[in-house]
């Protein structure tokens, strides 16, 4: 009985729950069911941004959409934990299939920072927390300072298509430091048109770093 109930215990603290149905019948982030409902994208850059490889773990759809809407949307902070996990087990993927070898002496952090106003109005940026966490598990260092946003844009998704870019022009502001020999890894949630990506591309370009890579959820 004892051993039972030690089990249980332990059960209660190492099981993970799957992160969309809640089902604890897994260790993994997703349980069986639903891991079959997500599409997994292979670990080589799904397109390239002036030249710079974007990596996206899957494609936007029902289960990633609905993990990512309520992360971003319904003011679930936690859920940057099972969002940064799934995004660490497509990294290593990315490093395997492309040779990659980062740490912290070679690479840094940054994500697609939101205005200080849609931070305040959200109660976080969900982009720094979920880059927190996944600095967590990749144990390479963030820094926040360097990307900031400056205009406080109307969100994307609320902008027909064809006047994204127009949008987002200027939007953001680099604040460069010396970091030339990094390699920057850029971790967005979501990417669709690119026209948010491609304004912090060629920003960050301008002060000619050495290697940019993109990391997102889903595309
Ligand atoms: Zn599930």
């Amino acid at each position: 009985m004892l051993k039972a109930f030690f089990e249980s215990f332990l059960d209660l603290i190492y099981k993970q729950k799957c992160c969309v149905c809640g089902c604890s019948k897994t260790n993994e982030i997703l349980c069986k069911n639903c891991a079959k409902t997500v599409h997994n994208l292979s670990g080589y850059a799904q397109r390239k941004i002036e030249d710079v490889c974007i990596f996206s773990a899957f494609k936007y759809e029902e289960t990633i959409k609905k993990i990512i809407r309520n992360f971003k949307f319904n003011r679930r902070k936690s859920a940057a934990i099972p969002c940064a996990a799934l995004l660490f087990e497509y990294y290593k993927k990315v490093c395997k299939q492309n040779d990659f070898h980062f740490d912290n002496l070679n690479a840094i952090l940054v994500c697609v920072p939101s205005h200080p106003l849609r931070t305040m109005k959200r109660g976080y940026c969900h982009n720094e927390i979920l880059t927190k966490e996944f600095s967590k598990l990749c144990n390479i260092d963030y820094d926040f300072s360097l990307i900031k946003k400056v205009k406080n844009t109307v969100p994307q998704y609320k902008v027909r298509a064809n006047q994204k870019a127009k949008n987002i022009k200027d939007a953001f502001k680099i604040f460069p430091k010396n970091i030339n020999n990094k390699t920057i890894i850029l971790i967005d949630d979501v990417i669709t048109t690119g026209s948010t990506l491609y304004e912090v591309i060629v920003n960050l370009k301008k002060y000619s770093y050495n290697k940019i890579i993109v990391l997102t959820l889903a595309c």
